[in-house]
């Protein structure tokens, strides 16, 4: 017997209705031979909802606390999915992440998942149970409950199914596969049929929500083949899988936007040995990933760094900033601004094709669209701009690259 994980995001659970409708795909699965172990997310909506809620009662709420509200979402729609599932006469059971010991580190609001252990799914499988397993949350070694950060949902789904051993892993979602940029903002968008492992990375990465970059990571680390697909049809989705050569034919596969980042600009800065080292390091002892960074050519020996961060975390920068850097060296001035985006273009086609960065930023320039920072890896390429041209520049370049063909 095969077994197979299925994960339901917040709009395939967003509803009494649409809860049944999953009972009723699940037991699809069921009868035609799968074990099923099933990851649900909270309710659409849910999760948004608890951040505003602890906002209100306090501005800046520890995150021990935050996730301790947070999981409570994942926990409704597992209890709820139960029970629509014993109304159709099947045996399902619903466990929180800590009572299938989904093991992560400390971080609270984006933990890692270190191991899961598997005997009681297995167990309760082996029954013929349909397991269902809260999705975004997990717990520490000090029994203290955590969560993965937004979206990570998809990441228990994935580990789960590198766990298990699980035939694959189908993510359902309310569209019906990865398309070539958010069918949201390019209703042209075209849907893969398939797409690597690499090419999948850096458009989570790089900001297309569809999964969470860490579901990823998970999946071409232990080779679990991904099925995004809807939740409202049959229809077949888009693989995640291993890279075949025709994909490097393809220049450019992509387009996405991030809207999730600030930039922090230091400036006037002494040119002097050891203070990039400084500024990162204690921004690295706060747990704040950097991503790019630009430091300009020095005049009379003071120089500007800029960099991004989350903008969850800018606040946190800030103040790092202030009390470490600014406090104890002659620096002139820090700034923080949230108003970018950053756009790119993905394609393993990148690897064996030049000429892709020029006619990127042509495109741009030709609907005045000024570039603020630029950064490349071997198969992306990445433009900071105003947040006002996010969905422009992803439909400029959509075009431009003749993604909707
Ligand atoms: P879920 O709640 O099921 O996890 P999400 O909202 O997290 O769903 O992710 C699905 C959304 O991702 C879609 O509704 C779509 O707007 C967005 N998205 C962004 N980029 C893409 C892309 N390239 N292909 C498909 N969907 C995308
Ligand atoms: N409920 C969580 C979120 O909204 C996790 C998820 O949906 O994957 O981010
Ligand atoms: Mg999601």
């Amino acid at each position: 017997m095969s077994l197979i994980v299925q994960k339901y995001g917040g709009t395939s659970v967003g509803s009494p209705e649409r809860i049944r409708a999953v009972a009723e795909r699940v037991g699809e699965a069921q009868s035609a031979g799968h074990q099923v172990v099933v990851v649900v997310s909270a309710m659409s909506g849910e999760t948004d909802r608890l951040i505003k809620l602890a906002r209100q009662v306090s501005p800046y709420p520890s995150d021990r606390e935050l996730d301790m509200l947070l999981a409570t979402g994942e926990q409704a729609s597992i209890a709820l999915l139960a029970m629509a599932l014993h109304e159709r006469g099947l045996e399902a059971k619903s466990f929180a992440a800590h009572q299938v010991r989904i093991v992560t580190d400390s971080v609270h609001t984006r933990a890692r998942i270190l191991h899961i252990e598997d005997q009681r799914i297995r167990q309760e499988l082996e029954r013929g149970r349909v397991v269902i397993v809260a999705g975004f949350q997990g717990v520490d070694e000090n029994q203290e409950i955590t969560t993965l950060g937004r979206g990570g949902s998809d990441t228990s789904g994935v580990a789960l199914a590198a766990a298990l051993k699980a035939e694959y892993c189908e993510i359902f979602t309310d569209v019906d596969g990865v398309y070539t940029a958010d069918p949201r903002i390019v209703p042209e968008a075209k849907k893969m049929q398939s797409i690597s492992y690499d090419e999948m990375l850096e458009l989570a990465g790089l900001g297309a929500k569809v999964l969470q970059i860490r579901s990823v990571e998970f999946a071409m680390k232990y080779g679990v083949r991904v099925h995004v697909r809807s939740s409202m049809n049959h229809e077949e989705g888009t693989w995640v899988l291993k890279e075949d050569a025709s994909m490097e034919k393809v220049m450019v596969r992509g387009v996405t936007s991030n809207t999730n980042e600030a930039k922090i600009i230091i400036k006037g800065v002494p040119d002097k040995p050891g203070l990039a080292a400084l500024i990162f390091g204690e921004i690295a002892k706060a747990n704040i990933s950097v991503d790019m960074i630009v430091q300009n050519v020095s005049e009379d020996g003071k120089t500007d760094i800029t960099f991004t961060v989350p903008k969850t975390d800018s606040h946190k920068a800030m103040e790092v900033i202030n009390d470490k850097i600014v406090s104890e060296h002659d620096v002139a001035a820090v700034k923080c601004d949230d108003k970018i985006a950053k756009l790119s273009v993905v394609g393993v086609g990148m690897r064996s094709h030049s000429g892709i960065a020029a006619q990127m930023f042509q495109a741009l320039a030709a609907v005045g669209i000024n570039i603020m920072m630029i950064s490349t890896s071997e198969i992306a390429i990445s433009c900071v701009i105003d947040v006002k041209f996010s969905e422009l520049g992803v439909r400029v370049l959509h075009e431009t690259f003749e993604l909707g063909k």
